[in-house]
């Protein structure tokens, strides 16, 4: 029997997190993609400046993570290599978040301890991934997944929850449970890239949201799966932070942009650019220079972007502080055994 245990996961320091974009191509089209190519551009990164910027972003002193992401990571013919290179270098932590077509038989080129693989899907059936994500995608997803769990892969599954899914977000569980999915991420939908068109229709309301995704989170974790999901909405006595200013999070595309803040990154704020494997300081307006603003809502890039999640009380105060969206919350599973020590 287990117990499940609730906590705020706060930033760390002495950690550096690389969110490495190889390409920006991708065989699907889901209606919410945050691919932005008029930001990012069309291209991908070659084998040697893979190497090359794993090599620029890793830092001996800290415990340095990569997240390989595209467009389709899998699509690019050298991920295999680039993930090897990652664990030479000695990154603590690999994962290749993908939409489960795994290209290029990536299965059979890295083994289980090279990288955690985290898999899209955004519904517990077809019926409600495929209108999101594409005709056939839940079948290849799934099928997918039970093949890299057979060859003993850690999984990892991302349900990115809007007003298109929120519904069925509590058959997951059960569902994650049968495909031996590990870590289990709720993904709040941003207005990003392509889901700026369907402007405030697919974002939950705070209600919507504090309802539901705890309370699934918790089922979740009650079957044994470690789940993560964003504060999103601060409690009173809860700190505001902005991760730009306290971590070390780097968001890096094929064209060079270096971002310290995933809400930015449809716009040339980059505070970062790499040239000839040098990173360097952009000058101007740039996102760093909004970091150090303190506002009522929390979060500044949030309340630029989305303030359609910002409620306020009669006397014009916020209801909630929208926290960093980078900040997480996770529900972990405890034995009993654990619990009793
Ligand atoms: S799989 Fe990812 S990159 Fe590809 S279309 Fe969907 S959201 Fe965009
Ligand atoms: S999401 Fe908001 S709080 Fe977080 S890094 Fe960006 S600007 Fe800062």
């Amino acid at each position: 029997m287990s117990t499940t245990q609730l906590k705020t996961v706060g930033f760390k320091p002495n950690e550096r997190n690389i969110f490495f974009h190889i390409l920006t191509a991708c065989n699907l089209s889901c209606r919410h993609c945050y691919i932005n190519p008029a930001q990012h551009g069309t291209t991908m990164v070659s084998r040697q400046t893979m190497d090359d910027w794993l090599r620029l972003f890793h830092d001996p002193d800290k415990e340095s993570n990569v997240i390989f992401l595209g467009g389709e990571p899998t699509m690019h013919p050298d991920l295999a290599h680039g993930i090897k290179t990652a664990r030479a270098l000695g990154y603590q932590s690999i994962t290749v978040d993908t939409n489960g077509f795994l290209f290029h038989d990536l299965l059979s080129r890295i083994s289980p301890d090279d990288a955690v693989l985290s898999f899209s899907l955004d519904g517990p059936s077809a019926e409600v991934n495929d209108p999101i994500r594409g005709e056939g995608v839940f079948a290849t997803c799934t099928e997918n997944i039970k093949k890299a769990a057979a060859m003993g892969f850690s999984i990892s599954l991302i349900y990115t929850v809007s007003k298109m899914n929120l519904e069925q977000l509590a058959q997951m569980p059960k569902l994650l449970a049968k495909l031996k999915v590990e870590r289990f991420f709720i993904q709040v939908i941003g207005l990003r890239g392509k889901s700026v068109q369907h402007g405030n229709n697919l974002q939950l309301t705070p209600e919507e949201w504090l309802t539901a995704i705890p309370q699934t989170a918790e089922n979740a974790a009650a079957l044994g799966i470690d789940v993560t999901f964003p504060k999103v909405f601060l409690d009173k006595d809860e700190k505001f932070e902005c991760a730009g200013n306290v971590a070390d999070n780097y968001f890096i595309f094929p064209n060079g942009r270096v971002y310290r803040c995933p809400l930015c990154e449809d716009y040339p704020l980059n505070s970062m650019r790499i040239e000839n494997n040098q990173l360097l300081t952009n000058e101007g307006l740039t996102e760093d220079k909004l970091f150090t603003l303190e506002i009522p809502e929390g979060c500044v890039m949030n309340k630029l972007l989305q303030p359609g999640n910002i409620t306020y009380d009669d006397s014009g105060h916020p209801q909630h502080r929208i926290s960093c969206c980078l900040l997480k919350q996770k529900i972990s599973p405890i034995s009993t055994n654990q619990k009793t020590l």
